[in-house]
């Protein structure tokens, strides 16, 4: 992916009420040196941030990301953004994209060692093909996340449900899928519970009735998941959060992994058994996905 611009946001309080927020963003080089070397973000993976899609200019789902970047950065105890600020340098990063599909990130980060305030910023970046992925869809393997279903609520600190910067463990987590000839990994618990893939959710249909595992299990709660079951319910499917098991994956009679800039890609193996993959409704998913949504 390509940077093609970037903003440097001087994060004001949530309670900052101005007409316009623009003096507190500086435009910099996306190729230069911006950064200090003793950012947090950089050192330690210590912030949060979200990657929001751009179709035609339009950045999908800026509410949606917003409430999850505050409640990340609630978690992780960054003062809360805010929305207003966010939303005005999200407006002026998406005025310099053209027609192609392209990805907008916001970064909150803890900022410099012994400084006294987060950093932020925001970059416009060129988005990869995604469309074989969407039309053939993705082999995936099953990867034990090496915790049981109920850690989250005893171990709060793991921050299992923030979008964190710390993303090693799900990159490993994709190398380790192409080890073993898949295109991506679906994480489980070890004690057998779907959670999520390391840069997607996960969503089952079984007949007219799709089924995501429930956000609260230690995994983000996908925007592009809550947007697509919004779609299914007008169109009369029945949807719900449910405790996933292992086995549901397999049996599903199809199974798609959705994220912000990649959209909907079926899954057309799960540990190299193959899974039908259903193109008409997989082309619908992806046409609503790519439509203008707020
Ligand atoms: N789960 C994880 C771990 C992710 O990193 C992502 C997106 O990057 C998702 C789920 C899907 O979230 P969204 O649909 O908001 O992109």
């Amino acid at each position: 992916m390509a940077l093609l611009f970037a903003l440097v946001i001087d994060p004001v309080a949530s309670d900052d009420r101005r007409e316009t927020y623009s003096a507190t963003f500086t435009a910099v080089d996306p190729d230069g040196p911006v950064l200090p070397l003793g950012e947090l973000s950089a050192q330690r993976g210590d912030g949060v941030f979200e990657s929001i899609g751009v179709v035609d200019g339009h950045p999908q789902e800026v509410g949606p990301h917003l409430e999850r970047l505050a409640h990340s950065a609630r978690l992780v105890d960054l003062p809360a953004p805010n929305p207003e600020q966010w939303r005005e340098a999200i407006a002026r990063v998406a005025a310099e994209a053209g027609e192609e599909e392209l990805v907008i990130k916001l970064i909150l980060s803890r900022g410099v060692e012994q400084g006294s305030s987060p950093t932020a910023w925001i970059t416009l970046a060129t988005a990869p093909d995604n469309v074989v992925a969407r039309t053939d869809g993705v082999g995936v393997v099953t990867l034990d996340r090496g915790y049981q279903l109920d850690v989250p609520g005893r171990a709060p600190w793991l921050l299992l449900g923030a979008k964190t910067l710390s993303y090693a463990v799900n990159m490993a987590a994709i190398r380790e899928a192409k080890r073993r000839g898949a295109d991506d990994a679906v994480f489980v618990t070890s004690d057998g519970y779907v959670l999520e893939a390391p840069t997607a959710s996960v969503i089952l249909r079984f007949g007219d009735r799709f089924v995501t595992p429930e956000p609260n299990a230690g995994i983000l709660h996908g925007t592009t998941q809550l947007s697509l079951f919004a779609y299914l319910d007008r169109r009369g499917f029945a949807t719900a959060y449910e405790a996933v098991l292992l086995s549901d994956l397999r049996t599903a009679d199809a199974a798609w992994l959705l994220s912000s800039v990649r959209l909907a890609a079926p899954i057309s193996a799960v540990d190299g058994v193959e899974k039908a993959v259903d193109r008409a409704l997989t082309d619908e998913l992806n046409a609503y996905l790519l439509s203008p949504r707020n």
